[in-house]
């Protein structure tokens, strides 16, 4: 069977006003069409309102936490007011630290750069790469991919129980997955993993922009996020919770802003104390633009509600896969089986079809844009085309060399790889 997937998502559901919405695009067939984004669940195009927000904003642009002067102030003001917004958002811990970064992966590569040295980190092999791989210099655990959410309890449990229970642990999990859209059983993998002293971070990159995601009530650790797929635009990221091995750890970065006092030594060297707050992975002048532009959209999405937000996805989503179902080359790819709860994200293979010249065939024919290929999530995908996930073969189309356009791609719709 030839391999083709493509995800549909939030891009149908939101009521949300989005920039983008009336793209209008050429056709192949002559003609143009409404472009029909599906692809949201990579990037989203930031709400309508975050470009108010942010183009209200630019007439106070001000270098932050590096001035006195009126302008400076106020983008400080703007800079940590936001930082208070996304920890309601979230719904943080007194104690708990918001740093702001660039994106999830830079949010999980910082923890995994904090995390204490005999740290030992559980991950299930069927997570994004971007918390899949940051931990490879650590001592990780790759979890089997669970049948059911149950089992994904049972594996973790098990694992937990084997492990050195003096030494420091981490689980990290996704919220929701990138591929098939599932919800994983956060809060009972938060309270196994406390119930065995390891700590857990949730990759919420997925579950942020369709559902509330509340670090004391779902009992986390640390929770990761990014702008760019929460109507944000690009450049900005989240990563939020406890502070003793944030504080405790070298700065991410080091540089200007993270440090309170540098010294020279007598002795030639240099003396540096670093802050303990969120400033000290935050070295060198901030994204205000990005920072304020989360924080605008975490608003937004809280005034629209998410009870409502839900409700209409859960109702396109029903939609999209009955339309699927009826038609018989396409199979649905789902890890936890048909009934599993799960946000807008859909992929599938179409029997007979290589999924990139699919994918083109949408884009040029229909102005339907979707994402296609492995979706940075490879044994995973493997693990649901039902091939061996560790096997460093092909199976879909190969993903392009940044700054290069896949082969199949380049003709027809001249698209960007992702
Ligand atoms: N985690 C999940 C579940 C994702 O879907 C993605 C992006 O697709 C990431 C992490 C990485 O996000 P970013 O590319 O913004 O760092």
């Amino acid at each position: 069977m030839s391999v083709f997937t493509a995800a549909a998502d939030q891009s149908l559901c939101t009521p949300l006003p989005v920039l983008g919405e009336d793209v209008t695009v050429p056709l192949v067939t002559g003609g143009e069409v409404t472009y029909a984004a599906l692809d949201y669940a990579a990037s989203a195009p930031a709400l309508q309102r975050v470009w108010d927000d942010v183009a209200a904003y630019a007439p106070y642009y001000g270098s932050v936490h590096r001035g006195a002067g009126y302008l400076s102030q106020l983008s400080t003001d703007l800079f940590e007011n936001s930082r208070a917004t996304v920890a309601e958002f979230l719904g943080c811990r007194a104690d708990d630290q918001v740093i702001f970064t660039r994106s999830t992966t830079d949010s999980l590569n910082l923890l995994a750069a904090v995390v204490p040295a005999d740290c030992q980190v559980f991950v299930y092999e069927t997570e994004h790469h971007a918390s899949l791989l940051p931990w490879r210099d650590a001592r990780v655990t790759y979890l089997n991919a669970p049948r059911t959410p149950a089992q994904a309890v049972e594996t973790l449990e098990r694992a937990l129980a084997d492990r050195d229970p003096y030494g420091p642990a981490l689980v990290c999990v996704t919220g929701a997955s990138n591929v098939t859209g599932e919800l994983w059983p956060v809060k009972e993998l938060a309270a196994a993993a406390h119930a065995h002293g390891a700590r857990i971070v949730l990759d919420a990159a997925q579950l942020a922009p369709h559902h509330p995601v509340d670090i004391a009530e779902l009992d986390v650790d640390w929770v990761a996020f990014s702008g760019h797929k929460l109507y944000a635009p690009f450049g900005s990221g989240v990563l939020a919770g406890r502070a003793d091995w944030l504080q405790d750890a070298e700065p991410y970065l080091a540089g200007g802003g993270a440090s309170r006092k540098v010294a020279r030594r007598t002795d030639g060297g240099v003396d540096v104390e670093w802050h303990s707050t969120a400033a000290r992975h935050e070295a060198g002048s901030p994204n205000v633009i990005g920072v304020y532009s989360i924080a605008s959209a975490c608003k937004a999405l809280t005034e629209a509600g998410f009870d409502r937000l839900v409700a209409r996805e859960q109702q396109l989503v029903t939609r999209v896969r009955e339309g699927l179902a009826e038609v018989p080359q396409v199979k649905v790819l789902s890890l936890f089986g048909d009934d599993a709860p799960r946000v807008g994200v859909i992929s599938f293979v179409v029997e007979g079809w290589n999924s990139s010249h699919f994918a083109a065939a949408l884009s040029a024919e229909y102005g339907i844009g979707v994402r296609d290929g492995l979706f940075c999530a490879h044994p995973l995908v493997r693990t649901l085309l039902g091939s061996d996930p560790q096997d460093p073969g092909e199976c879909g189309a190969p993903e392009a060399e940044p700054g290069e356009l896949p082969q199949s791609r380049t003709d027809s719709t001249g698209g960007t790889p992702l």
